[in-house]
């Protein structure tokens, strides 16, 4: 970066590349990585491309830790690729700062490889540039042909299912909000699901043979789900008493804003997948050997909305408070 102004800034764009970024080894399918002018990396078939971007103030508030910021950057990429039964890969980072902030750039790169590292995935190049601080990760995965997980495959009379809970990070973000939830343990798991959501690599790979349709639950069930009905033409009906919730959230909240949390919140990164009724034996165990709670939630029906049921009555979702950044 051009035009230092502070001693932190001593190190030149490519001694902050080096010192932050190219920290892995090179890895099976790297055949150029960082340091030259593109990266050369050998797929052995087909790919599946998503990027992202996080900008300060609109996707996080500029006080974000920057750990926070790397991992999240990455997670959302990571879960997009999840939901389509990949095998994420590569990434390739730009980044735009307002300084080379020495401190932040340990955190960012910190958070960003604890996830890359444990999925096993290759940073291979990026860009650094100076500005409004935005962060965006390109993520490359591999794909099994006939094994790719699509939002327009669900048919009419799948079951709907969602893996783990669903709330616990818009809980977790109105907690860091404030009010902070009282309880350390409460408040400690409900925070981490927003600020470090794991990802569902290994139960979008588990289901991807078994699913018709997925997607990850990033702006909340509801509108997720609804992006399945309007590519698959058809609608849902979700069960809300068959929600899954953690003991976290159900200590933290009030039942009904549990259900509006779980329903209406985001950034849980759970998928969201239908089936055929034929296959929840295989779903389920599927699930099983990877460790991952499975719940069925409700059914693909003729139509073209999602629409909500308790005790068979039409139930209207609660308004949950969520909002972006
Ligand atoms: P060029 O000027 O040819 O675009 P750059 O100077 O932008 O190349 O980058 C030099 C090398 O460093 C490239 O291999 C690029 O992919 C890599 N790189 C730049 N920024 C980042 C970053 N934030 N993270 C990882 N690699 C980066
Ligand atoms: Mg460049």
């Amino acid at each position: 970066m051009a035009g230092s102004r502070n001693e932190d800034e001593a190190l030149g764009e490519f001694e902050l590349i080096e010192r932050y970024f190219a920290r892995q080894s090179d890895a099976d399918g790297v055949l150029i990585g960082i340091g030259d002018d593109a990266a050369v990396i050998d797929a052995e078939g087909p790919v599946a491309v998503a990027i992202d971007t996080l900008v300060a103030g609109t996707h996080f508030p500029a006080d974000f830790p920057a750990s926070s910021v790397g991992y999240r950057v990455l997670a959302v990429n990571l879960s997009d690729l999840a939901a389509m039964g990949a095998t994420p890969r590569w990434a390739m980072l730009a980044l735009t700062l307002p300084d080379a902030d020495r401190a932040w750039l340990e955190g960012f790169s910190n958070g960003l490889f604890e996830l890359a590292n444990r999925h096993d995935v290759k940073l291979v190049g990026g860009d650094l540039t100076r500005g409004p601080l935005a962060a965006t990760v390109q993520i490359i995965g591999t794909v099994t042909p006939g094994a790719v997980l699509t939002r327009g495959a669900g048919r009419i009379g799948d079951d709907v299912y969602v893996t783990g809970t669903l709330g616990d990070a818009t809980a977790g973000l109105a907690s860091l909000r404030g009010p902070r939830v009282p309880d350390d343990a409460v408040r400690a798991r409900l925070e981490d699901r927003f600020g470090r959501p794991d990802v569902r690599i290994a139960e979008g790979l588990a289901i991807a043979t078994l699913a018709n349709a997925a997607i990850d639950v990033s702006d909340g069930l509801i509108a997720d789900l609804g992006h399945i009905c309007v590519q698959s033409a058809c609608a849902a009906v979700v069960d809300v008493d068959l929600i899954p919730l953690s003991a976290e959230l159900r200590a933290a909240c009030t039942p009904d804003l549990a259900l509006a949390h779980a329903l209406g919140g985001g950034d849980d990164y759970e998928l969201c997948f239908t089936a055929s009724p034929d296959r929840s034996d295989a779903i389920r165990s599927a699930m099983m050997q990877v460790g991952t709670r499975v719940t069925r939630i409700g059914k693909l029906i003729v139509g073209d909305s999602v629409v909500c049921r308790r005790d068979g009555e039409p139930f209207s979702v609660p308004a949950s408070g969520y909002t972006h950044f």
